[in-house]
């Protein structure tokens, strides 16, 4: 046994440190998992605050980096151990500790699986909107630190809305609580929603007070087939300046859906261009008169066909499948580079024409489903083979979409994060000025530089002083 693991054992139970290499591999990246792994030098999973404090503590003395770790599912390479050391994952810290109906909130530990939660929450007729799509593995503390979406988005918002408090603990192992309980609070600093999508860079949220709301009574699934790309795009933004609100619009090309026809029952005719698919919600006389609405909007548009799913099964078939996309896109690729980027809704027709036209320029295949409703693509650049070319065409790929977001004064991560993939591009957005703020904002909470180094801005660049 080495002498890091002997200490700690120390810190927490011996069953819970892991330093065997095979352990360690499985720590060495997210799901991002064909880029450069790195593997840590041990793995702790703690069950208390107490026990991270107790972890931290001794990472500070010794100036040992420190990741935190969620169920790894992020796509920008933000728990991969760069630097190595020891990876805090926080899978064991999963208690729903206070579910307080009169005030509308819960307190979790980071380590909650987000689908638990929803289960959990649903069973007693309230409702947690935040819905990335990993939502079966990811939890409740990786979703905070990235500021984690989801389709339902375009209504509700992203994870960030629903923080009301933190319990956190910093580099030196003090732990501290951040907001509370209170729906207004205008005490100082909002530590709070700095932590928030932090990316582990700033302290380990070990627990989050977290806003909800009711269940809605009824929800209605529809589908629109369009003629072509650039109608869906126009469809979009049109029902966004009506004032629709539909609780989530997904664009989808006609390859998603010849996959998600595995899971869609019965399958979807899938020779059309593109598709929206969309979920109203509601009263039920809300969702009637709306989904009536948007079905009439879409036929003035001449689009293929709308349909409204009337069968829950069915309905629950669509959305299946839409989770299961990515997987079903990795298991056909040899790889994907997946970008996250958000425009302003107007402008998605103008950031999707070019995805088309930079496909057709370089040669390559790029996918782009996506959270369409808010302004978040996720352009994909699909792998039939890894070459050095391919590569290459794929980096140009990627700089040529990330450019083109920022002109349209969008961003180049819609909630991601920037981990280590998108850190080249960050100043792009915000510029050295912004950039050296968020330096010395991270040298105030980590002064050693030990929690998640090497992310957000490139490696060997920490603090410009
Ligand atoms: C199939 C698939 C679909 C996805 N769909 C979506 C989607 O719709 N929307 C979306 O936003 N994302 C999506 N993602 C990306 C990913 O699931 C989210 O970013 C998610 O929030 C990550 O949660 P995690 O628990 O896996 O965190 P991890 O991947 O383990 O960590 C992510 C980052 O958060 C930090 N972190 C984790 N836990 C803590 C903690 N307790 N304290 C401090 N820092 C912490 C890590 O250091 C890292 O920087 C998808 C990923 C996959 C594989």
């Amino acid at each position: 046994m080495n002498a890091l693991a002997k200490d700690l054992n120390t810190l927490i139970s011996s069953n819970r440190v892991r330093t065997d290499p095979e352990d360690l591999f499985a720590y060495s990246n997210d799901a991002t998992f064909y880029f450069k792994k790195s593997m840590p030098d041990a793995v702790v999973l703690p069950e208390s605050s107490e026990e991270v404090a107790h972890i931290l503590k001794y990472a500070f003395h010794r100036e040992i980096p420190v990741t935190p770790r969620g169920a790894g599912s992020g796509l920008s390479g933000g728990c991969t151990p760069v630097h190595g050391g020891i990876v805090i994952d926080m899978k064991r810290m999963r208690r729903v500790l206070e579910l307080d109906r009169s005030n509308m909130t819960s307190e979790v530990e980071a380590g909650v699986v987000l689908s638990n939660f929803h289960r959990t929450v649903e069973k007693m007729g309230l409702f947690y909107p935040p819905d990335p799509q990993s939502m079966s593995v990811c939890t409740i503390g990786g979703n905070v630190a990235t500021r984690a979406g989801g389709p339902r988005g375009v209504k509700y918002g992203t994870t960030e809305r629903y923080v009301l408090g933190l319990e956190a603990v910093l580099s030196d192992g003090s732990i501290i609580k951040c907001g509370s309980k209170s729906v207004k609070n205008s005490a100082g600093y909002d530590i709070t929603h700095l932590m928030t999508g932090s990316e582990g860079t700033l302290g380990v949220i070990t627990k989050a007070t977290l806003r909800l709301l009711s269940l809605p009574a009824a929800r209605k699934t529809m589908v629109v087939i369009c003629e072509t790309t650039d109608q869906a795009a126009a469809i979009i933004s049109e029902i966004i300046a009506r004032g629709m609100v539909p609780a989530v619009l997904e664009f989808l090309q006609r390859g998603a859906v010849g996959l998600m026809n595995y899971y869609i029952s019965p399958p979807l005719v899938a020779d059309a261009e593109a598709y929206l698919l969309l979920q109203v919600d509601g009263t039920a006389a809300q969702v009637e008169a709306e989904s009536a609405g948007i079905k009439d909007f879409c036929l003035q548009m001449k689009v293929r066909d709308v349909r409204i799913i009337e069968d829950e099964r069915e309905a629950g078939s669509y959305w299946e499948a839409r989770s299961a996309l990515h997987p079903l896109i990795m298991r056909v690729f040899k790889r994907i580079i997946t970008e996250d980027v958000s425009v302003p809704r107007n402008l998605l027709p103008e950031m999707v024409g070019s995805l088309t036209e930079l496909s057709a320029a370089l040669g390559i295949n790029i996918g782009f489903s996506g959270h369409a409703g808010d302004g978040n693509v996720h352009p994909s650049i699909l792998f039939a083979e890894v070459s050095p070319e391919m590569e290459e065409k794929a980096k140009a790929a990627v700089d040529l979409i990330i450019k083109k977001a920022i002109d349209l004064g969008g961003t180049i991560s819609g909630e991601h994060g920037i981990g280590i993939h998108k850190s080249e591009y960050l100043p792009w957005q915000l510029g050295d000025v912004q950039i050296d703020l968020m330096k010395r904002i991270k040298n105030s909470f980590d002064p050693k530089n030990i929690m998640n180094p090497g992310k957000i801005w490139p490696e060997g660049d920490e603090l410009r002083q």
